[in-house]
């Protein structure tokens, strides 16, 4: 008989690891389908017809934005999407290439690998919601400017407070300093239940710096650990 104690080692380590390989994937080695497709109904997640009011409310607003000097580089603004079903919201920074490209959040490299750890926190990405701080791409993928920051968030803000969610993610340095109102590093403001209006927040590592710092990935790991709890609680 293994020890109860081992055996919790044991299975957090196997966790790990698993997590780890995903990671590794995403980086590109190999890709392989980890679950069947979902049928249409089911893709369909359940969000309350209030919620989507509210949603398309804000992104009725933001059509043809110009409150910020980021939507001169604009091919599309990406507002965000997925569903309210799962309790949690992933917060990135803005979009990149590829999500300017394709009008959606999350959907190039850090994407892929977002993909992963929402299947590791036991989700697929259609039933959580993804967004960003900033909903346009700021030019060579640098970090969005506090005035930038500061025209874009309230649209943000009121886009958590429509899903409502049990938890929220911030992924990266600009989501949690936005949403913490903190100018502290992510090293500090990770590995510790946050609140946002009173929603738990957890702070990790943005998927594109784990990506290049694959040894932060047990970090990352343990803040999507603390995210489950608070899911269960
Ligand atoms: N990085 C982000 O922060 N958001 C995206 O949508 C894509 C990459």
């Amino acid at each position: 008989m293994i020890p109860e104690n081992t055996a919790h080692k044991l299975a957090d380590y196997l966790e790990r690891l698993r997590w780890i390989f995903w990671g590794y994937k995403a980086g590109g080695i190999r890709d392989w389908e980890y679950s069947p497709p979902k049928s249409e109904e089911e893709v369909q997640a359940p969000m309350a017809a209030e919620t989507m009011e509210r949603l398309l409310r804000i992104s009725s607003e933001l059509t043809g934005c110009t409150r910020c000097r980021l939507h001169c580089g604009r091919t599309n603004l990406v507002f965000g999407e997925g569903s309210a079903k799962s309790g949690v919201v992933f917060v990135g920074e803005g979009p990149g290439f590829d999500e300017d490209r394709q009008g959606r959040p999350f959907v190039g490299r850090a994407g892929k690998l977002l993909d992963k750890m929402i299947f590791a926190i036991g989700f697929d990405r259609e039933e959580v919601y993804i967004c960003n701080v900033v909903k346009c791409r700021p030019p060579e993928n640098r970090a969005p400017q506090p005035d930038e920051t500061a025209a874009c968030s309230p649209f943000l803000f009121r886009q958590i407070e429509a899903i409502s969610p049990k938890v929220i993610c911030a992924l990266g340095v600009s989501a949690a300093q936005t949403l913490l109102g903190s100018s502290r590093p992510i090293s500090q403001l990770r590995g510790k239940v946050q609140f946002w209006r009173g929603i738990p927040l957890i702070c990790t590592y943005h998927p594109a710096y784990l990506l290049r710092s694959p040894s932060q990935k047990a970090a990352a790991w343990q803040d999507l650990k603390e995210v489950i709890k608070l899911l269960r609680d």
